[in-house]
């Protein structure tokens, strides 16, 4: 599971480095790419919401149950399909659209990094865990050092490509 740098960066950076490709210039804008990284944290909602409805050493575990499956943003891009199709809503289409993208590119990180994901609920209760990152057999320190030595890559990475191409200004 990486921290949310991370969740917000990856789609960022992706839509980003779309955006100066040829066939998608002009199309994606800076508010499409800052739904893109919103979403693509909005999975772990699922965190505040366990402490809300359950309080803190609770012994449900909503965590990276049913926001973490790709039912969600799968539902989000068939409403986001039918809306651009249908020639009406169509900022409304692109908004959705990209809100799938990121979330389902959060639960891909989630199952690529580490901890298991049912990506598949309600539908199955099907696990995966593929933890290239961290694994449940590393003690919680290593794993917490790794994940957060992931966020301060992938930001310092983000920031050496935003000052390469003098884009910074564009985010402040
Ligand atoms: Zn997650």
């Amino acid at each position: 599971m990486p921290y949310a740098v991370t969740h917000i960066l990856v789609p960022i950076i992706i839509l980003d480095l779309l955006k100066k490709r040829r066939a998608w210039k002009g199309k994606i804008s800076l508010h499409t790419i800052f739904v893109a990284g919103v979403f693509g944290l909005v999975p772990d909602l699922d965190i505040a919401l366990e402490f809300l409805l359950y309080g803190i050493g609770n012994p449900a575990d909503l965590h990276r149950t049913f926001t973490h499956s790709f039912s969600i943003p799968f539902v989000l891009a068939v409403i986001a399909l039918l809306l651009w199709r249908s020639g009406r809503a169509r900022k409304q289409a692109a908004f959705l659209g990209v809100a799938a993208f990121g979330w389902a590119l959060h639960v891909f990180l989630d199952i690529l990094s580490g901890g298991v994901v049912t990506p598949f609920v309600p539908f199955s209760s099907w696990g995966i865990e593929v933890g290239i990152l961290v694994n449940e057999a590393q003690p919680l320190q290593l794993q917490t050092s790794i994940l957060a030595a992931l966020d301060a890559v992938v930001f310092l990475v983000w920031l050496w490509h935003e000052e390469k191409y003098k884009k910074l200004k564009d985010f402040f």
